[in-house]
């Protein structure tokens, strides 16, 4: 199964990625996630990668490109994948066409997490991270508390919240998206892949409408 995931900054599909990666043994692929271990390690990409996301802006093309050209080659990519934040622009859309079909692949379906902005925002201010890397475990202090304030329920790591979830950068995070990101809405609707879920409610409820669309999509 190859599943590319839609929608805002906030829209839950990080939290929905990890629970369909688990269930169908697929590879996640976070975009986000690749780029802030590239920035913790020092890479190339990471360097590149830094002065962009600290401003809520797009990292350029090139560097998802080479990035996803890199892990979409690799065999546990084989099984199957679930692409998380990556293409975020039309020009990442085809270079990801073309990332495809070097590997002979196609993608099965695209989900679109839709969710209004009016709810994004709280949901974004209000997310803490788990910073270790094998847990990666996402929470919200009023929506999905810690059983321990301040500490991964998964891990017992101290959480985190990222400098790009901060009031100031989180509007700029969402008109980067409206403007550059929403237009794959159509750009995959237009190659017949594109369902949409409705982001706002209960993860269960959400997760089984996905699963929903998924076996739609296996009995057709
Ligand atoms: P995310 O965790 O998906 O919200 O991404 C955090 C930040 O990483 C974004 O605000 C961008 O600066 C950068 N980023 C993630 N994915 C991409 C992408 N596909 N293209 C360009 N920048 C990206």
């Amino acid at each position: 199964m190859r599943i590319l995931f839609l929608g805002a900054p906030g829209a839950g599909k990080g939290t929905q990625c990890k629970k369909l990666a688990k269930k169908f043994e697929l590879t996640h692929l976070s975009s986000g996630d690749m780029l802030r271990e590239a920035v913790k390690n020092g890479t190339k990409a990471g360097l590149a990668a830094k002065e962009f996301m600290d401003k809520g802006q797009l990292v350029p093309d090139s560097v998802l490109i080479d990035l996803f050209r890199e892990k979409l080659s690799q065999p546990e990519c084989a099984k199957g994948f679930i692409l998380d934040g990556f293409p975020r622009n039309i020009a990442q859309a085809k270079s990801l066409d073309q990332l495809l079909s070097e590997i002979k692949a196609n993608l099965d379906t695209v989900i679109d997490l839709y969710t209004p902005d009016s709810i994004l925002e709280e949901r974004i201010c209000g997310r803490r991270i788990c910073p270790n890397k094998a847990c990666n475990e996402v929470f919200h202090v009023k929506y999905s508390p810690p059983k321990v304030e301040g500490i991964c329920d998964a891990c017992g790591t101290a959480l985190v919240q990222r400098s790009d979830d901060k009031a100031e950068l989180v509007k700029q995070r969402l008109s980067v998206y409206h403007e550059l990101t929403s237009p794959l809405i159509d750009f995959y609707q237009a190659k017949n892949l594109l369902h949409k879920v409705d982001g706002d409610g209960e993860q269960e409820d959400i997760f089984a409408a996905i699963l929903k669309v998924l076996n739609v999509k296996s009995i057709h």
